[in-house]
């Protein structure tokens, strides 16, 4: 907690920890790319540059239809995907709940689990008649595995899963090839599939959006966590150097694990409540870039700075003191509550700006009745959400309430656009400020980005600022070029079909 003579300079001292300046932007993006090297380089890096094996990007034109199955959380999704070749196609899909017992379990009673569910599927819900095949035994159904968990991939077919996330812990996993495993419960169901590959839901998101746009250069997945997956030259994964498939060239789909971005932390400049929240997480000093930005952890941000402010000595700066279990409690504020307060906020009309530091307007009676509902609707929010009675809450405390999540999420979409911006930079399509190219990849061409999550879904103006960050980065020709579209591969799973659908991809 807090002890401050002044409580505007407390506010102060609070904003300008979570501001980051131009330069700064600057000068993280250019570690960033540092980072991207040293993972392309060599194996054992924070950043782990995963190649992938997708050697072929989508156009839009495959036709056919494929089966995937997304093991990525709460939910196991099977689904059938037609491609009609021109850039649409149609769906079915069946969720299937992955119990506690299962994620806890035998790996094996895990993927014989993953295995019925695709019989189930087949069964059930698929158009095309599978079964019909069964008697030419050299009809295989191919099938795609978007698999969220990190791996380590040898081939398109083949990874070792290095460690369970995400609440998983299932037993004689880690260190097997994931795919011979769920090959395995095929085989021993005698079911007449095979699963030809494997990918990250940030390389699905960027495949999924490249068959619906026509091309795609970078998937990122803004949600529970953060991770971006781009198209590389063969020539600059260094790592790959000596492999069958370097000697080919071309380009290949790099899992860059952004997440543990800053995992020595001596780069991004931690708050009290970023070290809080570290400290107190299951993994300590691991996934630092993830900590700052992912919807996992920016309410828990928030709260941080919201139990100071109402801890603050000599006397409380919020809800006079008082606390509910929700601000109380470790995780006990969602991200969704940021976004809604921010929605409050901005309501239906145009943006009256930010409430800032020291919140004069909301001393004297001065107050613009526009403004007003605005702090009255974030107060219902703060009622909803934090559970505090309306009476516990005054104008104030709801204008201070939007300040906090305006920090902390500001700077997450801030942090995103770096992110973004290494990307353009290390595919020769940007240069930083102050920086000569030799001349930009493709200068007049739109760049094309799939993106998944809640935050860059649903957070306000989320999207805006990642923007704002990037034009700064690269210039305002690179950033309206940037097109930025959702390809919620999250939710259909169809990833992994795409790497072999494609004409140039190699199975
Ligand atoms: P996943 O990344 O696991 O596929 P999501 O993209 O739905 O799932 O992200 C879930 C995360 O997003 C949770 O951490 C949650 O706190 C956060 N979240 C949920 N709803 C919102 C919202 N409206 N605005 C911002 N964040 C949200």
């Amino acid at each position: 907690a807090f002890a401050y003579s002044s409580a505007s300079e407390l506010y102060e001292h609070i904003d300008a920890q979570f501001r980051l300046s131009d330069n700064q932007l600057v000068e993280l993006t250019k570690t960033f790319l540092h980072e991207f090297k040293l993972g392309l380089e060599d194996y054992g890096h924070a950043m782990a540059m995963i190649p992938t094996f997708v050697t072929g990007v989508p156009d839009g034109t495959e036709k056919g239809t494929f089966l995937a199955l997304d093991l990525g959380g709460t939910n196991l999704r099977v689904c059938e995907v037609v491609l009609n070749g021109d850039k649409t196609f149609s769906l079915r899909q069946q969720k299937y709940r992955v119990t506690e017992a299962l994620k806890t379990g035998e790996a094996i009673a895990l993927f014989d689990y993953l295995a019925d569910s695709v019989d189930a599927f087949l069964t059930t819900e698929a158009s095309v008649d599978y079964t019909s095949q069964t008697d030419k035994p050299a009809d295989v159904i191919h099938l795609g595995l978007t698999f969220s968990f990190p791996v380590e991939q040898t081939a398109l077919d083949s990874g070792k899963i290095l460690t369970w996330t995400k609440g998983f812990s299932a037993r004689n996993a880690i260190g097997n090839d994931v795919v011979k495993l769920l090959q395995d419960a095929f085989d021993r169901k005698h079911m007449h599939v095979k699963c030809v590959a494997l990918v990250n839901d940030t390389v699905g998101a960027l495949l999924s959006r490249a068959y619906q746009s026509g091309g795609c250069i970078l998937g990122a997945i803004f949600g529970t966590g953060t991770n971006g997956a781009y198209v590389e030259d063969i020539a600059k994964i260094k790592k790959l150097q000596g492999t069958p498939v370097a000697s080919k060239g071309g380009y290949m789909v790099v899992n860059t694990e952004w997440g543990a971005f800053n995992n020595s932390r001596s780069h991004l400049p931690s708050t009290p409540s970023d070290n809080a929240l570290d400290r107190l997480s299951i993994n300590p000093t691991f996934q630092a870039f993830e900590k700052f930005i992912s919807g996992m952890y920016l309410g828990e941000i928030a709260r941080g700075i919201i139990v100071s402010l109402i801890d603050a000595s000599p006397k409380p700066l919020l809800f006079n003191g008082k606390s509910t279990p929700s601000i109380n409690n470790h995780y006990g504020i969602d991200t969704s509550f940021m976004s809604n307060v921010e929605t409050a906020w901005l309501g239906k009309d145009a943006c009256p700006g930010h409430i800032r530091p020291p919140f004069t307007e909301l001393d004297g009676s001065t107050l613009s009745s526009n403004i007003q509902t605005r702090l009255e609707a974030i107060k219902q929010v703060i009622v909803k959400d934090l559970g505090l009675k309306p009476d516990q809450i005054s104008l104030k405390d709801a204008a201070i309430i939007r300040w906090v999540c305006g920090l902390v999420g500001r700077r997450a979409a801030q942090l995103s656009g770096v992110a973004v911006a290494t990307v353009l930079v290390q595919t020769g399509r940007a240069v930083l400020p102050g920086e000569t190219g030799k001349g930009l990849k493709d200068p007049n061409d739109k760049i094309l980005v799939g993106v998944d999550g809640s935050l860059i879904e649903h957070y306000p103006g989320f999207e805006v600022t990642l923007r704002e960050s990037l034009r700064y980065l690269v210039g305002q020709d690179v950033e309206s070029r940037v097109d930025i579209g959702l390809a919620k591969d999250g939710e259909w799973g169809w990833g992994g079909p795409m790497c072999f659908a494609s004409p140039q991809a190699e199975v």
